[in-house]
């Protein structure tokens, strides 16, 4: 029996155990809040260049820390050391640019007759950030970063089984100089810590990533109280490569390879136009045994293990051993280990085709003309991204206007950037996070009317 009280994190690849945490519970969530609330109204009353300015010593101090950030990632999450580099990388990146945006958290200038109307947006308060075990440290900066930039405090739940870089990223903030408590990291389970997350009548706004299925839950309680929440989701996200396309280019098995692909958006649709369906499946036949599998802390390892025996085990539910299916090669003995995989003989209506295995698990499947390849994208609950191949300019800008989907790239399959807006569409999400608009998704707009006719008579 594993102890509620405590978490224990395991290496992925190994399944030694390399830490193990207290997990909080509600009474914890009740004093972090308290405490976030207290430091809250000082941070938010600094000028905005102070705060900038400690956002950027912030990222400094992270920056002489990435490589260390880095192998715990691998240890904790078992990320290749390439990616985690770039993750721990990309936490510093948006720091900066976070830090950016406190000078320019612009309010307008409204005609009004009689007056002047100007609006201010006005931070929070304390914001609940809840976040999943594929990105622990890139979803959390995602969250917690533009809040704490836009005047807010954050109280942050990590996932249970990746809570080290996380807790590390809040020691260095201290480290920084930050207040103490501004960015507090509380490692527990969800249904304890992270529903008195959510319940808490003090956290303003809740930002949470996950499944789908647990996001519903947190909107469900957010509106008892009426609170806000950014909600970024599942996918099951399209990949349209059409006859005239780049194929090698287009089928790169690492557009659902990626983070073994436990992402939300891994392009696992694989839709391919009928004339050249042969000859992607061979493309992708070699592809997937060419794959380097192992252990991810070598730098020529390109896919890691997944994070748990339980997520291995979901992800084999939809690959039964006499599925038809083009297969790559995995380590056998110790780790949480499972073949890179396309399955071929599926309908699109499958269990496969439609839901989110998050695993290195792809469908292939066949399509006619245009019309039918956007009839098949958008055919699922989820919309979160994807990628369509033509060298046909309109043809490109038809179906990425068609396709229902937050982040989609052209004749690449390139995706997030912390500069441009991420969010889905549909059951894929709510909100958006990152990009320009990243911090006022953490204030409220006020408006206020000055009049210019004195005080009424
Ligand atoms: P989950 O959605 O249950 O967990 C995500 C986070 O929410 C974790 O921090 C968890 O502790 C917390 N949480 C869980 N229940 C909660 C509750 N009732 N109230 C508040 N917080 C709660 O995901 P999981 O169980 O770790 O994974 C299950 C499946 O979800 C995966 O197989 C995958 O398909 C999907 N998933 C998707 C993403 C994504 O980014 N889209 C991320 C992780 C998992």
């Amino acid at each position: 029996m594993s102890d509620p009280h405590e978490l224990k994190v395991l290496n992925p690849a190994t399944e030694e155990v390399v830490a193990t945490v207290p997990a909080a519970g509600a009474q914890d969530v009740d004093a972090a809040v308290e405490r976030a609330a207290r430091v809250q109204p000082k941070w938010a009353a600094l000028p905005p260049a102070d705060r900038a300015r400690q956002l950027r010593r912030f990222a400094d101090t992270v920056d002489r820390h990435i490589e260390e950030l880095a192998r715990l990632e691998v240890r904790e999450a078992g990320h290749t050391i390439g990616n985690a580099r770039w993750e721990a990388g990309n936490a510093r990146d948006l720091l900066l640019y976070a830090a950016g945006g406190t000078e320019r958290l612009l309010g307008s200038q409204i005609p009004a007759p009689g007056g002047w109307n100007v609006t201010f947006h006005e931070p929070l308060g304390v914001i609940g950030v809840i976040a999943p075990w594929n990105f622990p440290m890139p979803i959390a900066a995602w969250g917690s970063f533009p809040a704490l930039a836009a005047g807010n405090a954050v109280v942050l739940k990590p996932a249970e089984t990746t809570p080290l870089t996380a807790l590390r990223l809040a020691e260095l903030a201290l480290e920084a100089g930050l207040p103490e408590y501004l960015f507090q990291v509380l490692p527990g389970h969800g249904h304890t810590a992270g529903r008195a997350l959510v319940d808490h009548p003090d956290v303003a706004k809740i930002v949470f990533t996950g499944s789908t299925d647990t996001g519903r839950e947190v909107m469900e309680r957010c509106a008892r109280l009426v609170k806000p929440v950014t909600l970024e989701l599942g996918g099951k996200s399209p990949n349209v490569v059409f006859a005239d396309a780049d194929l090698e280019a287009a089928l790169d098995p690492f557009s659902f390879l990626d983070n073994a692909g436990q992402d939300c958006c891994a392009r696992t649709r694989v839709l391919v136009q009928e004339p050249v369906y042969e000859e992607a499946r061979d493309l992708l036949a070699d592809a997937l045994a060419s794959v380097v599998v192992g252990d991810p802390a070598d730098e020529k390892t390109r896919m890691g293990p997944l994070i748990s025996r339980r997520q291995v085990d979901r992800v084999r539910s939809y690959v039964p051993e006499d599925a038809p299916a083009l297969r790559g090669v995995a380590p056998d003995g110790p780790g949480f280990w499972f073949p890179p995989t396309v399955l071929t003989g599926e309908r699109p209506d499958s269990p496969a085709a439609g839901e989110e295995i998050f695993g290195p698990v792809a469908v292939l499947l066949p399509f006619t003309d245009e019309e039918d390849a956007v009839r098949l994208a958008n055919d699922t609950p989820y919309g979160l991204s994807g990628s369509l191949w033509t060298r046909d300019i309109g043809r490109a800008l038809r179906v990425s206007r068609a396709v229902r989907a937050g982040n989609l790239s052209v004749n690449s399959h390139s995706s997030v950037r912390y500069w441009t807006p991420f969010g889905g569409f549909k059951q894929s999400g709510l909100g958006r996070e990152l990009g320009p608009d990243a911090l006022t998704a953490f204030t409220e707009t006020k408006n206020v009317f000055i009049s210019t006719e004195g005080p009424a008579q």
